[in-house]
């Protein structure tokens, strides 16, 4: 029996997780869930899963939980702030942590999981753009394994060979595929006028606000590049990015001999949380299977720079000093939030996202508090700067 902690249960990712444990009673436990407010659904969570443990971050909200587990008469105890995160994750009753926190706030529940040498299965990618080597170094000193979620890098880890060993001779690229989001084929002039609810409609996945915005822009893809420059240690040069609507192919894998290995499946992110649930094994995840004769015709393109230009910060960040892709996510947490209350314009992302990153270039940041730091530096900077666009 694998016990599991999900931090970020109630949303996209963690309901999926929910969703596939709760297909195989027989081989996953839930240990502990979290959130951040959502008393409700934290709630209705509990009353489904028998917890061990729930966290809210918020401490008021996690008072009134708590009130709610005691007039239940349930055995769930409820912890708070981010003690209570960190807490669930290293716990040693736990096997296996579900990263599903959004943003940089999941840095430090990862960091103590990745230590106590649990299983982290990884969708809180923000979580590695921020920790890079020192997250990749937590991960190796704790012994554990780290699984990702997210499907591009699920995808590739299921195309490169088993052994790590093999993969600096063998490997020549690394291809992650973007469905182009929902303005793929939009007016580029029009860009300037986009709304929070047309920027979250993707075409191809329902998920949370923040990858939703961040794949209207193609941050999201640009945060995958990153994620993958340290996931599978490729470098930054040998990154491709390729634009494939139909989100059929999950990603590719390129070898020296011309060869190339993909994943295909339909796009539900239980096929990625399955697999890393079960991993080396295979369970059903309760997506349906690909029907090759329904299939639409499987098309490829560059992504256009001038439509997308947030996606080349990657490849500057991870070439600019150490820490810059800390400071690049920090800003587009502030950015995206701000478009999101309608404070910035949706082709203003880019540009705070960029100046920013010129603004700030970090000192040889070395421990988890030194890039907490970046990150706060970077995020007062943002902010500053968006006094001066916000309309
Ligand atoms: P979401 O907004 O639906 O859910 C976020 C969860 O994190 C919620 O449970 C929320 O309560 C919790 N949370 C939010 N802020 C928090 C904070 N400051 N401290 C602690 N908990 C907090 O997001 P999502 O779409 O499920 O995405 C989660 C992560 O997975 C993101 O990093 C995203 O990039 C990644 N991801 C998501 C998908 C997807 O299909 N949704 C796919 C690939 C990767
Ligand atoms: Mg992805």
């Amino acid at each position: 029996m694998q016990h599991i902690t999900v931090l970020g249960s109630t949303g996209s990712i963690g309901n999926s997780t929910l969703d596939v444990v709760a297909r195989h009673p027989d081989k996953f436990s839930i240990f502990a869930l979290t959130a951040a407010t959502q008393v409700d659904g934290l709630m209705k969570q509990i009353q489904r899963f028998s917890p061990k443990y729930a966290v809210l971050v918020d401490e008021d909200c996690a008072k009134s939980l708590a009130e709610r587990v005691a007039a239940e008469g349930l055995d769930t105890q409820v912890l708070s702030g981010q003690a209570g995160l960190i807490a669930v994750s290293e716990d040693e009753r736990t096997d296996s942590v579900m990263a599903a926190i959004v943003g940089a706030a999941g840095l430090m529940p990862c960091m103590a999981a990745a230590r106590s040498g649990k299983k982290l299965m990884l969708a809180n990618k923000e979580a590695l753009v921020v920790g890079g080597t020192c997250f990749m170094a937590a991960v190796q000193s704790g012994g554990g394994t780290l699984l990702p979620i997210d499907s591009e890098h699920s995808a590739i880890f299921q195309s490169l060979p088993e052994n790590r060993d093999f993969w600096p001779q063998r490997v020549d690229k690394i291809v992650l595929t973007a469905s182009g989001g929902p303005f793929r084929t939009r007016d580029i002039q029009t860009l300037s006028q986009v709304t929070p609810e047309e920027a979250c409609a993707h075409p191809n996945w329902v998920m949370g606000k923040k990858i939703s915005v961040d794949s209207a822009t193609m941050m999201n893809k640009a945060l995958e590049v990153i994620e993958a420059h340290y996931l599978f240690g490729v470098q930054p040069d040998r990154i491709e990015v390729v634009i494939h609507p139909q989100s059929v192919i999950h990603s590719m894998v390129q070898y020296v001999d011309g060869s190339v290995v993909a994943q295909l499946g339909t796009p539900d992110m239980r096929v990625p949380i399955a697999f890393g649930l079960s991993w080396p094994d295979r369970v059903a995840s309760g997506a349906a299977p690909l029907d090759f004769s329904k299939v639409p015709p499987l098309t490829f393109q560059a992504p256009d720079p001038q439509r997308f230009p947030g996606l080349a910060l990657a490849w500057q960040a991870l070439l600019a000093p150490a820490g810059t892709t800390a400071v690049l996510n920090a800003a587009n947490e502030v950015a995206v939030d701000a478009f999101l209350k309608r404070s910035i314009r949706f082709d203003q992302i880019h540009m705070l996202n960029q100046h920013v990153m010129e603004r700030c270039v970090p000192d040889n940041p070395r421990t988890e508090a030194d890039l907490l730091d970046v990150d706060a530096h970077a995020r007062r900077t943002a902010r500053e700067m968006l006094v001066n666009i916000a309309h």
